[in-house]
């Protein structure tokens, strides 16, 4: 196997590096090392920001309508090239080819909404807000922005931001996830084809060191961030403070309420496909169930049956259902974990630790894992475990579900299966989260919807996605105009 080195890319060109430290990269299928990722200095961040800073000049000055040329081929580039795309998130990140072709389809369809740019980032205006005045807001981009990325969906998140980023007018600086750094690659190779003017797209690869100058390079007007909680603040406030907008994704604890009256066969399906797929690493995945009343026998058994048959094995075999987790350390912390749920008091109905997956004794896996009757003030119901282990908690009633998903730190996405639309609507107004399903598990809003976490699975004001990414960024400029008539008079 070869091991790929990854490069930058700055001001158009693929550089190598100057950084003394580097790390392994690995399939975690296989724990094979499969590049090495540099952890660029600040000077080769610095780097980047002069050449983005430059670009702007000219590329803010370029109709949108041009601009959104680039975007139409780089959505035929990425159809093009979409099943290599999707294998090589499966190589370095472990989901299963059809999870990867998900992601990567949700990645198309944020550049297909961006291509509405010329519509999506016009203006208003009013006519004689007073005799012979009138009033108009526009949007201008901000300058020179970035985005900091985690390392679920290596191929889908940065498409959050950059589309919308750089049809607004604005040149773009990308720091993907040191631990899944090949797919971003393989991206800016087709993002270099659609001929974009040299320094509107740079990519950096790194992580703290790279972060930091970052968040303190003053020319940066603009980051967005998604990763784990404690980071998001860190960025948030160190950001904030240095004078920049900052959007900030952070992690969550998503629960999921199942009602007596639920359809279970439809339930049991999508909740483990919530909880189980790729492998509980997303930040939509059902980690809490909540049953209500009678629910919780049928439930209990259903999804028992239903985590005890996932097949698990490496992402890009044929019937493979769920793929390891990112890495070693991962691997252990979730263990440890399901320890302490049930040190906790918590019944394990499914134990997926130290699986045996023939053929790939050295990868990351951690299989389907049930606790049972789990007390909700216990660790294990409040801590992100980033893993596919999914916790029953029994309730009586609704708003005890309601109260218990309202007191959580995190508010991401919470769902409820039921077939009354009453207690849907009751749970779609009083829930406090920004991402709500009802009958479905994982509520991952479309491109053309802003991605709505709340309390500390959001720290901002905009979101990625849509109208938000729009607002978040151009700038509002308002002109106030007098013009007399008659100071036409001589034409
Ligand atoms: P992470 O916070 O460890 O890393 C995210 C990014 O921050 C990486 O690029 C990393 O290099 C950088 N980073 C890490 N530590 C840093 C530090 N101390 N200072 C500066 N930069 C630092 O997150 P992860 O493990 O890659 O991703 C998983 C997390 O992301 C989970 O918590 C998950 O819920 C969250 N997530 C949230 C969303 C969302 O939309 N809310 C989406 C995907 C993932």
């Amino acid at each position: 196997m070869t091991i790929s080195s990854i490069r930058n890319y700055i001001n158009g060109e693929w550089v190598a590096s100057k950084a003394t430290n580097q790390l392994e990269v690995f399939n975690p299928a296989t724990s094979e090392v499969i590049a090495k990722v540099p952890l660029s200095t600040a000077s080769e961040v610095n780097e980047a920001v002069h050449a983005a800073s430059e670009s702007f000049k000219t590329w803010r000055r370029t109709p949108p309508t041009e601009r959104v040329q680039y975007l139409f081929k780089l959505r035929t580039l990425l159809l093009e090239n979409f099943d290599d795309l999707a294998s090589t998130i499966t190589t370095e990140c472990g989901k299963t080819l059809a999870e990867a072709k998900g992601e990567m389809q949700r990645a198309v369809e944020n550049v297909e909404v961006a291509c509405g740019i010329p519509i999506m980032m016009q203006g208003v205006n009013s006519e004689d807000i007073a005799r012979g005045i009138d009033e108009m807001m526009i949007r201008q981009p901000l300058g020179v922005c970035a985005v900091i990325c985690p390392f679920n969906f290596p191929g889908m998140i940065p498409f959050w931001f950059l589309p919308y980023a750089i049809a607004c007018g604005n040149t773009y600086i990308v720091k993907p996830s040191e631990k899944v750094p090949l797919t971003m690659q393989k991206i800016f190779e087709l993002l270099e084809k659609t001929g974009l003017p040299k320094g509107v797209i740079n990519l950096v690869n790194g992580a703290k060191e790279a972060v930091d100058a970052i968040i303190d390079n003053p020319s940066i007007r603009a980051i967005s961030f998604v990763g784990s909680t404690p980071v998001a603040k860190y960025i948030y406030s160190r950001g904030a403070a240095n004078g920049k907008r900052v959007q900030c994704q952070g992690g969550a604890k998503n629960p999921i309420i199942i009602l007596p009256d639920a359809d279970m066969t439809m339930t049991t399906r999508i909740a483990a496909d919530s909880a189980f797929g790729c492998a509980g690493q997303r930040c939509l995945a059902a980690s809490l169930a909540v049953t209500v009343g009678s629910a919780k026998q049928t439930f209990t058994e259903a999804i028992t049956e239903t985590a005890m048959k996932r097949v698990v094995g490496n992402g890009l075999e044929k019937g493979v259902e769920m793929g390891p987790v990112i890495s070693v350390e991962s691997q252990q912390r979730i263990e440890a974990l399901i320890q302490k749920g049930t040190s906790d008091g918590a019944k394990l109905l499914v134990d997926g630790r130290q699986p045996q997956v023939s053929g790939y004794e050295n990868g990351y896996f951690v299989r389907p894992t049930i606790l049972q009757d789990v007390d909700p003030n216990s660790e294990i119901a409040k801590t992100e475990i980033f893993g596919p282990v999914l916790s029953l908690i029994h309730l009586n009633t609704i708003d005890e579900a309601i109260s218990l998903v309202n007191s959580g730190q995190y508010g991401n996405m919470a769902c409820l299966f039921t077939t009354s639309g009453g207690a849907a609507r009751k749970f779609r107004y009083e829930t406090e989260a920004g991402n709500i399903g009802i009958n479905i598990g994982v509520a991952a809003p479309m491109a053309f919807f802003p991605f709505s976490g709340w309390k500390e699975s959001f720290f901002g004001d905009l979101h990625g996605q849509g109208n938000h990414a729009v607002e978040f960024f151009t700038q509002t400029k308002v002109v106030v105009e007098r013009w007399r008539e008659d100071w036409g008079r001589q034409f």
